[in-house]
């Protein structure tokens, strides 16, 4: 059996630099907010659950608030599967 690591947002913010419109640039040249990627929306909080541990401790993972989740202490010569939301933006 393949190793799930399962990947769920349960915090968001939104973007101070955009304030929430996805875009930074002028009205008639709209261009995305680079701090968000277009989303209007920043990561503010993770889970992360583990077939085989369970829901992992805070300090086994690091994420950032582009939703970008980085797994801490993890054998890179294991196989796993990481599955994340379809659309983890709502
Ligand atoms: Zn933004």
């Amino acid at each position: 059996m393949v190793r799930r690591i399962a990947i769920r947002y349960t915090g968001f913010r939104e973007c101070p630099n955009c304030k929430g419109r996805g875009h930074d640039g002028a009205v008639w040249r709209p261009s995305p907010c680079r701090r968000c990627a277009g989303r209007g929306r920043l990561i503010t909080g993770v889970e992360v659950e583990d077939s085989v541990w369970g829901k992992l401790p805070r300090f086994a993972y690091d994420f950032n608030a582009k939703g970008e989740v980085f797994l801490l202490d993890l054998d890179e010569s294991e196989q796993f599967e990481v599955v994340r939301p379809e659309n983890p933006w709502c």
